[in-house]
């Protein structure tokens, strides 16, 4: 028997719109294209691909949005994580498509809400902020480069005393907002463009776990019960799939990152805390981040933990970073916690690319996943189209392995990140 797992308990799990509960995959069947995974950037690709007019089966092993796609902090971000490297090893033409997929993704969510009707609590506007010099140098640079590029307009530079107009908090010296970012229910934007996708005519099935991928001129998925025969396979299973070991296997280790939402605070100290509803995030490599929902709680995330290591107490290691920040919310009850495994690549740039001439793959954009997942999904569709898009870009890029990822690897990781926390605390 295929097992469901429910969506794991949280604020977006119990404001979740109503979903249809999609069967499992007991047959054998044939489409243009099969996907493995239901999170953004397989249900991103599954729309793209259908709107083009090509069939589609996507195949999910518990339910649409179960994973990160459905457990994050919704901020919609600009451009991708791991820029810095990206541009280190492949140069101008890197800096072009970084520059060119800025707002991309954003630019994909804000037309399908538009379009497909999506309720999902989209608000524009987001924030980083600095608690040292070294930050505020690095978002003072980044602030030029945007003028630059011709994006200043959506964008200012604020020093402590400006960034308190925006957050009531003394905690920060500064900070960069920018107003085409943006925040959302992120469960219910998954849920809504998978809703999309099937009008398209995109076939899901849920509580169906893809075990094998055969190569070859017509790839194939292999489930317990079924199969889908297709042209072009992609393979959207971010940190929760164990496939294609060989080409992918220690390349991102899987570290879980965690979030609370309080109790509504009611319209006037939501409104007091963040007057024009900013998404804020802080400039620290182990960073938190926190915005307010549709119904004015406050959704507060950060910690990461290694090693399949588990917080015991979400509520407990978090409220507490959340009060130094906003001591004004010191009575005020948390009433959800939970976390994610959220996949980080060792350099930071996401893994894209293909496992063979017609199986791609897209995980690891660490905190940047609700944007770049709809690029992804894109890139994908105008690939499989034959056009040129920046899959090759990320391809050529050099990762890092871990050997014997699954047992050093999870300590090695959390040494990184020692050393990434002590970065943070001396501010270089
Ligand atoms: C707590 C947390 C906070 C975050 N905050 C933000 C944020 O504020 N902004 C942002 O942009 N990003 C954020 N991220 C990252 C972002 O959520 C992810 O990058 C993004 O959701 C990845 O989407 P995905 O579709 O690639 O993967 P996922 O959403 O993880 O989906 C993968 C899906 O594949 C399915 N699957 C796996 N293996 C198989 C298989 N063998 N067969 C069938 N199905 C399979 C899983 O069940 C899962 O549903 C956060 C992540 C976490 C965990």
């Amino acid at each position: 028997m295929q097992i469901r797992e429910a969506h794991t308990p949280s604020y977006y799990a119990a404001s979740a719109h109503p979903a249809p509960e999609r069967p499992a995959l007991n047959d054998h069947l044939e489409a243009d294209v099969a996907i493995v995974g239901g999170g953004f950037t397989g249900v991103a690709s599954a729309l793209s691909l259908a709107e083009r007019g090509y069939s589609v089966v996507l195949l999910e092993a518990n339910r649409i949005g179960w994973g990160a796609s459905g457990r994050n902090g919704g901020q919609v971000l600009a451009g991708w994580s791991g820029e810095g490297e990206l541009v280190k090893q492949l140069g101008p033409k890197a800096e072009e498509f970084l520059w060119k997929t800025r707002y991309l993704g954003n630019e994909i969510v804000e037309a399908r809400i538009q379009k497909y009707d999506i309720k999902c609590d989209y608000v524009h506007g987001a924030a980083t902020v600095a608690f040292n010099n070294a930050q505020i140098k690095s978002l003072e640079e980044e602030y030029a480069d945007c003028v630059e590029h011709g994006f200043g307009e959506f964008m200012s530079l604020v020093d402590g005393p400006g960034l308190r107009q925006h957050a009531a908090t003394d905690a920060y010296i500064g900070g960069l907002i920018d107003r085409r970012g943006a925040h959302c229910h992120p469960l219910n934007l998954v849920i809504g463009e998978a809703g999309a996708a099937e009008r398209n005519g995109v076939k899901i099935f849920e509580a169906t776990r893809v075990t094998k991928i055969d190569h070859g001129a017509s790839p194939a998925v292999h489930t317990d019960n079924g199969s889908v025969k297709a042209k072009h396979v992609i393979l959207a299973g971010n940190a929760y799939h164990m496939l294609e070991k060989d080409k992918l296997h220690g390349l991102m280790l899987p570290a879980k990152t965690y979030v609370i939402a309080t109790e509504p605070l009611g319209e006037d100290l939501a409104h007091e805390l963040l007057p024009d509803n900013l998404a804020i995030c802080d400039s620290n490599w182990v960073l938190d981040y926190f915005r307010l929902t549709g119904d004015n709680r406050l959704l507060f995330g950060g910690r990461c933990t290694y090693s399949n290591r588990d917080i015991d107490d979400i509520a407990g290691e978090l409220a507490p970073r959340m009060r130094r920040i906003f001591p004004q919310l010191e009575k005020t009850k948390v009433d959800f916690a939970w976390g994610g495994v959220i996949g980080i690549p060792l350099n930071r740039v996401p893994l894209i690319g293909k496992v063979s001439d017609n199986v791609f793959y897209a995980q690891g954009y660490a905190g940047h996943g609700v944007n770049c997942g709809h690029i992804v999904g894109e890139m994908f569709a105008d690939a499989i189209r034959g056009k040129e898009t920046g899959v090759d870009l990320f391809e050529a890029t050099r990762h890092f392995r871990i050997p014997a990822a699954d047992t050093i690897g999870g300590p090695m990781l959390a040494l990184g990140m020692t050393w990434y926390r002590m970065r943070d605390a001396l501010g270089i």
